[in-house]
């Protein structure tokens, strides 16, 4: 069976993994990054996929394929824009080509994970299908008939940053107000958790540094009947129920997927926002998409990135 190196270039690790042409995963080298320029960036990534591809069970190597935030054009694997790095028009395509003999992909994280999740995950069998990412951000990709849509420039999928909420909303890393990645990423918890504070003079939920304050905890003390955490994760669901029928009205996809950490408590999650994914469905016909959990957690972008280098591509057409 052929084997591809799948990378899952982070904004604080690097992981080269050695993954079958069943979704498999052999092996795994992960190394943190500590400095984010593209010579340290890149120093990093041909030490730890040079230590993948001399792995024994990196048999007739297809490729190595490789995620990265930003905006990527796919024939180059050059990252024309990347606010995480701070990189523009960084030829991480052609860096790699020319110290690995083999061939070479780079692609949009979120639309590798969205490839991976499509390919080997709850996606399997549909033609029509969304992931969401919910973490500190919200990262996403859309399956149109059988295809990952990338878009003219290569931002289609940026789903995080549809506004839902333009006035009275948070203000989103992008710079505008209410963006779905605002609302209901982990980080939107956290925010709707402090909003709703000053009804909640007497609760202790929000006692600890805020760095150290996670949407985890927030999440499992809604669980165990927190008034304020449950408030908080009201106005979460409610956010994340918005963007869910907006998905839904542009994509009609048989199935959304949620990935990362909020989702990891999927009926707490999916009861709360099913129903009202359900009111705010007016003109596609109601119930013809289910929203579940993902399947390939924090792997789906490695995997994602060895399909593209199985296929030749993010899409069919070798894009
Ligand atoms: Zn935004």
């Amino acid at each position: 069976m052929r084997t591809a190196i799948g990378v899952d270039l982070g904004g604080s690790h690097v992981t080269a993994a050695v993954i079958g042409e069943d979704g498999t995963i052999h092996k795994q080298y992960e190394v943190d990054l500590e400095d984010l320029s593209f010579d340290a960036v890149s120093r990093v990534l041909v030490d730890t996929i040079g230590k993948a591809v001399k792995d024994p069970d990196a048999k007739d190597l297809a490729g190595i394929g490789l995620g990265s935030p930003g905006n990527i054009e796919p024939r180059s694997g050059a990252v024309l824009y990347s606010p995480n790095f701070k990189w523009i028009d960084a030829p991480l395509g052609e860096m790699l080509r020319s110290h690995f003999d083999l061939p070479v992909y780079v692609g949009n994280d979120a639309r590798c994970a969205t490839l991976g999740e499509y390919t080997y995950g709850v996606g399997r069998g549909t033609k029509n299908f969304v992931l969401l990412t919910l973490g500190t951000g919200i990262g996403g990709g859309i399956v149109g008939d059988g295809e990952l849509i990338l878009g003219n420039r290569f931002g289609a999928g940026e789903i995080g940053h549809h506004q839902i909420r333009p006035s009275g909303g948070f203000v989103c890393g992008c710079g505008k107000t209410g963006c779905f990645e605002a609302q209901a990423s982990g980080t939107g918890l956290i925010r709707h958790a402090f909003a709703v504070a000053p009804s909640f003079p007497r609760s202790r939920l929000l006692d600890v540094d805020r760095d150290k304050l996670g949407s985890k905890k927030i999440r499992k003390a809604a669980q165990a009947g927190d008034g304020h955490a449950l408030a908080a994760w009201r106005n979460f669901t409610a956010d994340l129920s918005i963007g869910l029928a907006n998905i839904i009205a542009f994509v009609n996809p048989e199935v959304i997927a949620l990935g990362g950490g909020v989702s990891t408590a999927a009926d707490f999650m999916l009861d709360a926002v099913r129903g009202r994914v359900d009111e705010l469905t007016t003109m596609v016909p109601r119930g013809t998409t289910r929203i579940v959990v993902a399947k390939l957690g924090n792997d789906a972008g490695q995997v994602g990135a060895a399909t593209m280098a199985f296929r030749g591509g993010l899409t069919t057409q070798g894009a």
